[in-house]
């Protein structure tokens, strides 16, 4: 029996062949030969996975929406009360909603957890716009009611600082930014460290716990 090679099967599986010829190794795969019947085999999956690493494109609107949701990111950390949160909650890490290619905003929700504290932050942002608003709101779950006026919010880029606000009497904040490299935002206690002693243990007059931490825009008073 003569056999096929290799070469001639690659031609084969991909349809490159002289209908006479193709005819002639057909028959020869009816005949029963196992050794080309495997060659042939093998090649029809190579060259299946192939084709569709070619054919394989970002559909459009997966592009878009990469392109739209960067100016987005979430700060790379939160202090809170100069307790690093956690992240429990990211709306990006859910499957795309529906819908996202017609809007013409953006919206990221996010959670942060720490200790008693929670965080909930908003970012959004209007297609083809560059700046951010960031809606959020601090909450303390232990307390009756929970809510935090006078807490001082601080967005900064490395030592620079991007953006801040203090929140109402609900908690809640508002800034608007334009979105830097590696963010990190701080929440603190605006009031005689009213946020702070109630978060972490008291030290005498409630002084020397916290100094150390201080996100680095504060000024260092000069200690006495
Ligand atoms: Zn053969």
């Amino acid at each position: 029996m003569r056999h096929f090679d290799i070469v001639q099967w690659d031609d084969y599986v991909r349809d490159l062949l002289e209908p006479a010829d193709r005819t002639a190794m057909k028959e020869h795969l009816a005949s029963g030969c196992q050794e080309c019947a495997g060659a042939a085999r093998r090649l029809r999956k190579l060259v299946a996975v192939a084709d569709s690493e070619a054919t394989y494109k970002a559909p459009g609107y997966a592009v878009d929406y990469v392109k739209a949701i960067h100016p987005l990111q979430a700060p790379e950390r939160v202090h809170v009360a100069h307790n690093q949160t956690s992240l429990t909650y990211d709306s990006f890490r859910e499957p795309l909603p529906a819908g996202i290619r017609g809007q013409g905003q953006i919206i990221r929700h996010t959670r942060y957890e720490a200790g008693d504290h929670s965080l909930d932050l908003r970012q959004e942002i209007a297609r083809g716009r560059s700046r951010v608003m960031l809606v959020g709101q601090i909450t303390n779950q232990k307390e009756p009611g929970g809510q935090m006026p006078d807490v001082a919010v601080i967005l900064m880029s490395g030592k620079e600082i991007v953006a801040r606000a203090v929140s109402n009497e609900f908690g809640e904040f508002l800034v608007a930014y334009e979105p830097k490299a590696h963010m990190k935002l701080y929440l603190q206690g605006n009031r005689a460290g009213r946020f702070l002693s109630r978060s972490r243990a008291k030290s005498p007059k409630g002084k020397d716990s916290s100094k150390a931490q201080r996100p680095p825009q504060r000024k260092r008073r000069a200690r006495s």
